[in-house]
């Protein structure tokens, strides 16, 4: 099987080529020719499976150059009890009313980047080898909170690899600080920029785009690479728990062979829920596919009018992670919705970014509310959701999973289909323990790692073990920049 872009569709590259340029030259995005399909009875057959055996199953579809023995060894590594402090790595959790929550915060940074970040590193090193590329990968990120520390938990330690994270000095919170800064591992480095996200962001495209940067780390036996969720081998990984959703839902006798589940995923960047739309082509039997988002609804707007306008107020919410105006994963999705006519992608992103918005036609916003429905949930929504999940059923969500929450609810209520449906949980409530706090009633007292011990006491839910110990870790970096010399940085840290 080879890999395309979505923008140009005669360039064609094998998997290991694909995750190791990460974003194609031609500025599209890579995705492989053909959507695999599940064969007869391989749902019924892996129910019976461990997470990590579904993993291999699905991941070898796309993987045709990698053996079934690398992606159990990854899927081992990646997805094990050191990594994840819940043997089913992503378990369901059963609510009222034939809904469920699929929890997917259980890896080493507490929130669904790791369900990706903890896989990605493994293929990239493994793709290096394939294409016979001899340099050392450096990962550049630019983060504001929740991607750099699940990046470096990912990429810590493992084979010619490197990784820098540049995070804004007060533009993330106590414990995220705390988690980037604590980090372990012998190729990681950690350094704030005096800035904002966006000068952290721009700064490191900057380098990205930087010939003598390039030049100077070739010849020290350096390339530059990227983990954003643009990257397939980020992708890949999220079809499987969709796959694994459905799987664990047979296995409990929660719904009958066949029978349809629907999903509500709360969504930043699209590539979320793209993958529950891979896994519904492979054949898992999912119903519709529900897009939630905070008052930034860009692509709420988009599934119900056609129009995507980034041309709008930015809000920052309690969600920040879904803070998004252009979801890049959404161009997967209309290169598979246009019947893989590149030139129509190419279009739609040139107005993008000429305009800052783009339409599509008829027949495209037909297929469009076919797959999906959209809602958005605000910021009092939000809080009150979290508030009736605590008292009515007695379990605490976040303040994204709120946002799921709620639209799968408003989702029900409008069109009555009250089929299964499993609403996706991307972060545990301890990482926004004051918005949590305050959602159910109590007024946040401390800062940063005290709020842990609050929210605790406040709701008898454990406190997950690695945000616990965060308190008693050293801190290993103390670096900071001025934004106009992170090359410099770049360039003393990759010696
Ligand atoms: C990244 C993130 C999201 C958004 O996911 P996308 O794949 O970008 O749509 C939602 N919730 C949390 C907690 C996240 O970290």
């Amino acid at each position: 099987m080879h890999y395309l872009s979505t923008r140009d569709r005669t360039l064609r590259y094998t998997a290991a080529e694909a995750i190791k340029q990460g974003l194609s030259r031609d500025g599209g995005l890579f995705l492989p020719e053909e959507i695999p399909a599940l064969r007869a009875g391989q749902l019924e057959k892996m129910a019976s499976m461990s997470y990590q055996e579904r993993a291999v199953e699905i991941m070898s579809l796309y993987l045709e150059d990698f053996s079934r023995e690398e992606l159990a060894a990854y899927a081992a590594a990646a997805y094990g009890p050191e990594k994840f402090d819940d043997p089913a790595v992503a378990p369901l959790h059963t609510l009222e009313g034939d809904v469920h929550c699929l929890e997917l915060w259980h890896g080493p940074t507490s929130a669904f980047k790791d369900m990706a970040l903890q896989m990605l590193p493994h293929l990239l090193s493994a793709s290096l080898k394939k294409t016979g590329e001899h340099k050392t990968a450096c990962i550049l990120v630019a983060t504001s909170g929740d991607t750099g520390k699940a990046a470096l938990e990912g990429f810590r330690d493992v084979d010619q690899t490197k990784i820098l994270v540049f995070y804004p000095k007060d533009g993330v919170s106590p414990v995220q600080k705390l988690q980037m800064v604590t980090q372990e591992g012998g190729n990681v480095g950690v350094c704030s920029v005096i800035g904002n996200f966006d000068d952290a962001q721009t700064g490191v495209k900057r380098i990205f785009s930087d010939e003598a940067i390039r030049d100077t780390l070739a010849q020290r036996g350096y390339f530059l690479s990227s983990a954003n969720s643009i990257n397939w081998g980020r992708v890949l990984p999220q079809i499987v728990y969709y796959v694994s959703l459905y799987c664990d839902l047979l296995h409990q006798g929660k719904i009958n062979q066949g029978e349809r589940v629907n999903v509500c995923v709360p969504t930043g960047n699209f590539g979320n829920i793209l993958a529950a739309y891979y896994a519904k082509c492979m054949g898992v039997p999912l119903g519709t596919l529900i897009c939630a988002s905070n008052c930034n609804d860009v692509l709420t707007e988009f599934l119900w009018t056609g129009v995507y306008n980034r041309n709008r107020v930015f809000h920052t919410t309690m969600s920040p992670s879904m803070d998004i105006l252009i979801s890049s994963n959404l161009e997967r999705l209309l290169f598979a919705l246009s019947g893989g006519d590149d030139a129509q992608v190419r279009s739609y992103m040139e107005q993008l970014a000429a305009e800052g918005k783009y339409r599509v036609g008829g027949e495209m916003l037909k297929k469009l509310q076919d797959l999906f429905w959209a809602g958005s949930c605000g910021e009092a929504e939000t809080l009150t959701t979290i508030h009736r999940y605590f008292e009515e059923q007695n379990y605490l969500i976040d303040t994204h999973t709120a946002v799921a929450a709620n639209v799968l609810a408003q989702y029900r209520t409008e069109t009555g289909d009250m089929r299964p449906a499993v609403f996706a949980s991307t972060a545990s409530p301890y990482k926004f323990c004051s918005h949590v706090l305050e959602a159910i009633g109590e007024e946040p007292w401390g800062e940063g790692v005290e709020l842990l011990e609050q929210l605790n006491e406040a709701s008898g839910v454990k406190i997950p073990e690695r945000l616990a110990a965060l308190g008693r870790k050293e801190v290993r970096f103390t670096q900071s920049t001025e934004k106009q010399n992170m090359d410099q940085v770049v360039l003393d840290y990759l010696k």
